[in-house]
């Protein structure tokens, strides 16, 4: 599906919006079963509400049902509870990378610390840690108080090497973050104490060690989030895109199949569907990250591997590996390789990629190769939303009357709830700390137009590929 935003007629806040009348071009929407989008997706009974019908009125109307959508509703009613909030989700609640990730909440921003540093300057890499550590903690937070059922545990995060180049690079980065940087909240490990918590051969040397971060099931925790925002009273519409955008008498009306919205504001919380949008189309592109998953393993497979502590794993490959357990023992393994698509839609083929998932089922035996013979069960994709420079962005897309979020990349889980903080102090035109965080309102570096876009990040992805090539005992498929 397509939909763009075309023109500038109108302003608001002395910005053009980029909206104007009806001009809107709209293509075919492809509606899916959300069941079959990731294996946390069927881990509890859910039954999506019903879509938009006729007129609907609101104060703001969120689009999108992923946690940035999720938390900007719940957040803005915390603020004002008169406050009249629509949310507009295309499919289901959870059905973009929100009820499909990994479920690590981690204090991740972009890639590295050391990539940001390089794009934003070491003051602003500690000011993103800082915001991503407090995302962790309000996360975590959130979970106790709201009781959020979504299997949350607070395990920790290691970052291992497999190579030996790659355990002088995680070293490296260690020293910069801590001395540096001086961030306090991450340690080192050695080589004895990691293969304590978690054998594996492939390992090389010791391990970046964040006990901060935690696990959890991401579709239980979407679907927990509708549960609490609607008896605050916001209206949630599934299976209700919006396809149309316009502006009339002040207001926005925002067109679904057999509805439509009037709003005073919009947030955008599309994330990799942002291309969608004309004024955001070249500040991201849709990244596609690829996941397996075994069945759960016995008593006898997981003594053998340790891991008694649960721990989220990643390796300091270019293209990560990530990988956990899930609450009933089965392994979450991702990562490897990623996939790209030429032009602006959304295209649901690239949520299945038989090359990634063959080489990860590999990937899992090196890791851990006394698992030999495991089966595995599920396996799944889904987009990402990654800008030129690596970095998440929000603000307003022109006038204050129109919010976006994008460049939450594979590493927005708790991200994403602190972002929905600041988005409601933005919807409220609040001046605070939040929005005065250095990438709220940041320009965005725009990729070149088509076909040069596409160009641009297959030769990014490319780089990546080749330098894990060169050193790690991945054998790449
Ligand atoms: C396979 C995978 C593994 C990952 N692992 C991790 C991890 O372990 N830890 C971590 O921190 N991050 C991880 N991530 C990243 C994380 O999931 C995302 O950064 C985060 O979920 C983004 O949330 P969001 O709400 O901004 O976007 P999304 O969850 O993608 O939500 C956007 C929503 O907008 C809806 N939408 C789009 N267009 C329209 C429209 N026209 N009308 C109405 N609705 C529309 C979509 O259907 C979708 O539900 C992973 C991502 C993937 C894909």
């Amino acid at each position: 599906m397509v939909f763009e935003l075309t023109g500038n007629g109108s302003t608001c806040g002395g910005r053009p919006t980029g909206i104007k009348g009806a001009k809107v071009k709209v293509k075919k929407i492809e509606q899916q079963d959300f069941r079959e989008k990731s294996y946390w997706l069927t881990t509890r009974h859910y039954t999506p509400n019903e879509n938009l019908k006729g007129e609907v009125t609101c104060d703001v109307a969120v689009i999108g049902g992923g946690f940035t959508g999720l938390s900007s509703a719940y957040f803005l009613k915390k603020a004002q509870p008169e406050i009249d909030v629509a949310l507009l989700e295309g499919q289901v609640i959870g059905f973009g990378a929100s009820g499909r990730n990994a479920g690590f909440s981690m204090t991740k921003f972009g890639l590295i610390h050391s990539i940001t540093a390089f794009r934003f300057g070491n003051q602003k890499t500690v000011e993103a840690h800082e915001y991503t550590c407090r995302a962790v903690d309000l996360l975590r937070d959130l979970v106790t108080t709201l009781d959020l059922d979504c299997d949350y545990q607070h395990t920790g995060f290691l970052e291992v090497s497999t190579c030996k180049v790659h355990q002088k690079r995680l070293a490296r980065e260690f020293e910069f973050v801590t001395k540096k940087l001086g961030l306090k909240d991450i340690f080192w490990i050695d080589e004895q104490e990691l293969q304590s918590r978690v054998a594996s051969p492939l390992y090389e040397g010791g391990a970046w060690w964040e006990p901060r971060c935690g696990i959890l099931n991401p579709a239980k925790l979407a679907w927990s989030w509708k549960e609490v925002i609607e008896p605050l009273g916001v209206r949630v519409f599934e299976n209700s895109p919006l396809i149309e955008i316009a502006r009339e008498g002040g207001r926005f009306r925002l067109v679904t199949p057999e509805g439509h919205v009037r709003a005073n504001k919009v947030v955008l919380a599309t994330n990799a569907w942002s291309s969608l949008f004309a004024k955001l189309k070249r500040k991201q592109v849709p990244v596609w990250t690829y996941i397996v998953l075994t069945e759960p393993l016995n008593e006898r497979q997981h003594e053998e591997i340790g891991w008694q502590g649960r721990e989220g794993i990643e390796d300091f490959r270019d293209l990560v590996h990530y990988y956990r357990l899930t609450a009933d023992n089965r392994i979450v393994l991702g990562g490897r390789d990623v996939d790209i698509t030429f032009g602006y839609d959304v295209p649901a083929a690239k949520d299945q990629n038989p090359k990634v998932f063959d080489g990860l089922k590999s990937d899992l035996l090196q890791v851990f190769p006394s698992l030999q013979g495991i089966a595995f069960t599920h396996q799944w994709g889904g987009p990402v939303s990654v800008p030129l420079d690596m970095a998440p962005a929000m603000g307003y897309a022109g006038g204050k009357d129109l919010v976006y979020s994008l460049g939450c990349m594979g590493h927005a889980v708790s991200l994403t709830h602190l972002n929905g903080m600041t988005i409601a102090d933005l919807v409220l035109e609040r001046d605070t700390e939040l929005t005065r965080t250095f990438f709220v309102n940041r320009r965005v570096i725009p990729y070149p137009p088509e076909p040069f876009r596409t160009a641009t990040a297959k030769a990014i992805a490319g780089y990546m590929r080749w330098d894990d090539g060169r050193h790690d005992k991945f054998s790449m498929k």
